[in-house]
């Protein structure tokens, strides 16, 4: 069966899901297909009293529910069955995650809905098993750490992985006991708006899942201000979180978790296996057109061997292919938007003007949609904003260095420590540049995530506060409350 379709044909609705039921609301917001450019649908702007209105449900449907309260074994049944609801709709899933994306439907389907299933599982089956402790002290008394769920948790989530975004936010806060309010990206609402949908039919209360549409500055920012959401997950950029983190300090203290951006390096030791390295760090950069957090765009090479990983990176780009994400052989995605688009040539323009070189792309590809080439950028000046700021598209730099030192300061950046990349046949030395580098996740001899949920992510520095998935993200979404018994 091919995975091609219309991308007329998914039902893209326009409102919000409030109390287990669809509430239809006015396009505020046109939507635009980065695959083709076309116009598709639009995205309503939910206002302070519709965010009240999702936060007071989900309030109402903890207390009737018991959710937080219940034998947690309980709520690993029910999340177990939304898994499943989500992997037997995945075809209906990846279509809408699809059109309004840059998500290709052939790793939408296959990738992204089951690995989406998979990670709900994971915390399902953490609910009963993460818990409090009994600490020592004295005999004559009892001491314990018991934890219990925040109560509404307001997440939010950005457009470059819709449905696995989600599921980072909703499965944690669920599995360990509180319900939800999610403002997905205005750019890509309606495979969240299905997922929550998929939560009712599983069994999940009523109003656990309560999905709000919106922008940044009205819904984002009347969720992350409302007085009765405990506890804040963000995904997305750095400019964000720090208007988020700045909101929260101004209307009320909680706890926020935030998954921000990155700029994230890749060294290649001369003694490193090169057809490998071009390999993991092709894939890093063209998977999804460069628009991963994780991206890891900056290449830092030992230069004794830098001419033949530039000469393999190329050989990477040839027979990609560019195409609509609805149709199963399109290998490469397009840019999220033509304004993302207009910004990366700006970056690539300006770091040309400092003496950058292109080696290969540096411009837009001559197609509809918002396809932007492959690009490899050398002689980039440390200070140039293509290796301080993050471009988010299919765009390297490639410094070279002779020390491990020097490899160290050009991986260090002033900014992100979201995740970096290591090339070397000697473990010795990978072991040793772990301290050396400041990142929340680092791969030696690969690039990117595995489906080992356990193992959490998150950044340092500016690349955000605490982590999603592991243990850590369903501990994140349960308090600790200290008890102490005179026996
Ligand atoms: P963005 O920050 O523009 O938007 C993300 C979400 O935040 C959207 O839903 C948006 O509407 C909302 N938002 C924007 N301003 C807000 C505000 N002031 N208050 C509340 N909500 C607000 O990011 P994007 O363009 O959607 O996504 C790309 C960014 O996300 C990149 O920087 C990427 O690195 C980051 N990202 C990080 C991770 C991670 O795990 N660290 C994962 C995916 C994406």
């Amino acid at each position: 069966m091919s995975l091609s379709f219309d991308p007329a044909s998914p039902n893209f609705r326009s409102g919000h899901f409030i109390a287990g039921e669809f509430v239809a609301d006015e396009p505020q917001m046109a939507m635009h297909r980065p695959s083709d450019g076309a116009e598709f649908a639009g995205c309503p702007i939910a206002d302070a009293d519709t965010v009240d209105r999702a936060v007071r449900a989900a309030g109402q449907a903890l207390k009737q529910s018991g959710w937080g309260t219940c034998r947690p074994r309980e709520r690993t049944n029910a999340l177990l069955k939304w898994a499943d609801l989500i992997e037997t709709n995945a075809e209906d899933l990846a279509r809408l995650e699809t059109v309004p994306s840059t998500r290709l439907i052939s790793q939408t389907f296959a990738g992204d809905i089951a690995v989406t299933a998979e990670q709900i599982r994971f915390f399902a089956e953490l609910a009963d098993k993460e818990g409090g402790d009994v600490v020592p002290t004295a005999s004559s008394q009892l001491g314990l750490i018991v934890t219990e769920p925040y109560g509404v948790v307001g997440a939010i989530t950005p457009w470059n992985f819709p449905i696995s975004m989600a599921g980072w936010k909703l499965a944690p806060a669920l599995a360990a006991g509180n319900a939800v309010v999610l403002k997905p990206s205005e750019l890509t609402p309606f495979s969240t708006l299905r997922m929550a949908e998929l939560s009712v039919a599983a069994g999940i209360p009523e109003g656990l899942v309560n999905i709000v549409l919106g922008d940044g500055p009205v819904t984002g920012n009347a969720l992350t201000g409302h007085p009765n959401i405990a506890k804040v997950s963000f995904t997305g950029s750095t400019r964000a979180g720090s208007a988020i983190m700045a909101n929260i300090a101004r209307t009320g203290i909680k706890p926020m978790t935030l998954e921000l951006g990155g700029k994230s390096p890749q060294i290649v030791f001369a003694d490193a296996d090169v057809a490998l390295a071009a390999d993991c760090i092709s894939r890093s950069i063209l998977f999804n057109g460069g628009q991963a957090c994780v991206a890891g765009s900056r290449i830092i090479v030992h230069a004794s061997i830098a001419e033949a990983l530039i000469k393999a990176l190329k050989e990477k780009t040839v027979g990609l292919l560019p195409g609509p994400a609805w149709k199963e052989e399109t290998t490469y995605s397009p840019i999220i938007s033509q304004t993302q688009r207009t910004r990366i040539q700006g970056l690539v323009d300006a770091a040309v003007g400092d003496g950058a070189e292109v080696m290969f792309g540096g411009q837009p590809l001559d197609r509809p949609g918002y396809f932007y080439a492959p690009t490899l950028l050398t002689n980039v000046n440390q200070q140039s904003t293509a290796i301080r700021e993050e471009i988010f598209g299919p765009v390297m730099t490639l410094q070279t260095f002779e020390t491990d030192e020097e490899a160290f300061a050009l991986a260090d950046h002033p900014t992100y420590g979201l995740a970096a990349g290591l090339y070397t046949r000697d473990m010795g030395r990978a072991l040793k540049s772990l301290n050396a580098i400041e990142a929340g996740t680092i791969w030696i001899n690969r690039y990117g995530r595995s489906r080992d949920h356990i193992l959490p992510t998150g950044g340092y520095k500016s690349s955000g506060i605490g982590k999603d998935l592991g243990r850590e993200a369903y501990q994140a979404n349960r308090r600790s409350k200290s008890v102490l018994i005179d026996l």
